[in-house]
């Protein structure tokens, strides 16, 4: 468990908020949700979104499926940290109260969303971790992207456009962990917090 005196991997204070962007197909949300299984102890922010739940997702597990008259209540009432319309099409935020509530109660918090949130939690909360996850190579990321097979041909070319401009954003993250293994990654993103097998060893060879 890392204390508020635990140094990380780099030599620095762990960080309580973590804030997890990339690509899409990049595999945020397989590593966010490695994070979930091997690491309860860390609370992953439920977004809310106005798409509608692919098969298998879950409401008020893998976001908060919430109607556009919805969102637009939780925005005026400023009840978002941040929110941003994803891939020129939805709307996903982030509920702006349990992530102050389980920072107030010590409880690390990992926030995986898009670059345009990232911006905003960094204007916000600038103390936060912000992480950057990038593919082995461009030609990696578009093989996962048609490999998935969520989205239609139109739908894919609109969100390689987006991670085009997504991955010229790297230089403005804290840390950029290659998501070549997933385990690997989400064990490098929690060494962040000062929790995980990297940051045991980090803090052992000091
Ligand atoms: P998907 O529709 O595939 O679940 O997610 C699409 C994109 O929305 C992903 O890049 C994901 O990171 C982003 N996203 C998910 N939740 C949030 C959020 O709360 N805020 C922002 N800004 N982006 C989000």
């Amino acid at each position: 468990m890392s204390t508020e005196n635990a140094t990380g991997p780099a030599g620095t204070t762990p960080q309580r908020l973590v804030v997890l962007a990339g690509p899409t197909a990049v595999g945020k949300g397989t590593v966010a949700s490695d994070v979930r299984r091997r690491y309860p102890q860390v609370w992953l922010s439920v977004s809310a979104t106005t798409r509608a739940p692919r098969p298998g997702e879950v409401d008020g597990v893998h976001y908060l499926f919430t109607s556009e008259a919805d969102f637009d209540a939780l925005v005026e009432q400023g009840q978002m940290l941040e929110w941003a319309v994803v891939h020129g099409r939805h709307r996903y935020g982030t509920p702006r109260r349990p992530v102050e509530e389980a920072l107030a109660a010590g409880t690390p918090v990992l926030l995986e969303i898009d670059l345009q949130g990232a911006r905003q939690v960094k204007a916000a909360m600038p103390q936060a971790h912000f992480v950057f996850l990038a593919p082995p190579s461009w030609e990696e990321l578009t093989r996962r992207l048609v490999g998935r097979g969520t989205e239609g041909a139109e739908e894919r070319e609109r969100r390689l456009a987006t991670a085009r401009v997504e991955l010229a954003a790297e230089p403005e993250f804290d840390t950029t962990i290659v998501n070549h293994d997933v385990a690997e990654a989400a064990d490098e993103l929690v060494s962040c917090m000062g929790l995980g097998p990297l940051s045991a060893r980090s803090q052992h060879s000091r």
